[in-house]
């Protein structure tokens, strides 16, 4: 099965779609996840993509679609997937139908979470991780234990440089221009559902699921 998750950075993507990969045993194909394993393993592509990454500006389309062509090549995605931050922009969402049609790949079901821009940017400048175990935190609604200390057990939680106020802000306004304008492009194929990202995850999980019926 294959799938597309859209929603602006924070809507719970990621999340949904973790719980979709265990369900129906496919893989999660999330593209700023594995742009920030090349920033951190400082490859050439990750030395390209980082001060873009930082900025909360889109790594370029050229860059983009060459590491998506080879990503989908990776027999785990054999079974299925689930994109996540792909595509981006309508050059992108073009590039990608052509690498579909090619693999005779047909995407199932495009979801769009819809989350309030006030609500995003609460979410996020208040995120905190464990560079150690990936675990997240919220300042507010889930801090990290008093000493600072991760349920893992080391002390390395950090706030990522584009979650800081003014970049989820731009973040926000990339996401409003080049990506929103997807939405039209996959609802004119039959393919969106939107669903109210604000709702508890597990009934966002439950409408998804049940629409796959
Ligand atoms: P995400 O974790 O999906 O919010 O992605 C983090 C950052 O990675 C984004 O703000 C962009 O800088 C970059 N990125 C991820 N996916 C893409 C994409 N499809 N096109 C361009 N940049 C991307």
């Amino acid at each position: 099965m294959y799938l597309l998750i859209i929603g602006p950075p924070g809507a719970g993507k990621g999340t949904q779609a973790e719980m979709l990969c265990k369900k129906y045993n496919i893989s999660q194909l999330a593209t700023g996840d594995i742009l920030r394993k090349n920033v951190n393993e400082e490859t050439y592509l990750g030395k390209l993509a980082k001060s873009y990454m930082s900025a909360g500006k889109l790594v370029p389309d050229e860059l983009m679609i060459t590491m998506i062509k080879e990503e989908i090549l990776d027999p785990k995605y054999s079974n299925g997937f689930i994109l996540d931050g792909f595509p981006r922009n309508l050059s992108q969402a073009d590039a990608l139908c052509d690498l579909l049609n090619e693999r005779d790949i047909f995407l199932e079901k495009v979801f769009v979470l819809i989350v309030p821009n006030e609500i995003i940017i609460e979410r996020l400048s208040g995120r905190r991780i464990c560079r150690s175990c990936n675990r997240t935190y919220h300042v507010k609604y889930n801090p990290p234990p008093n000493n600072g200390e991760c349920d893992c057990g080391k002390s390395d939680i950090f706030q990522r440089d584009d979650d800081k106020v003014d970049t989820v802000v731009h973040r926000l306004d990339v996401y409003d221009k080049q990506t929103s304008p997807l939405i039209e492009y996959y609802r004119k194929k039959n393919k969106v559902v939107e669903i109210d990202g604000t709702q508890d995850l597990k009934k966002v999980f439950e409408i998804i699921t049940d629409s796959l019926k």
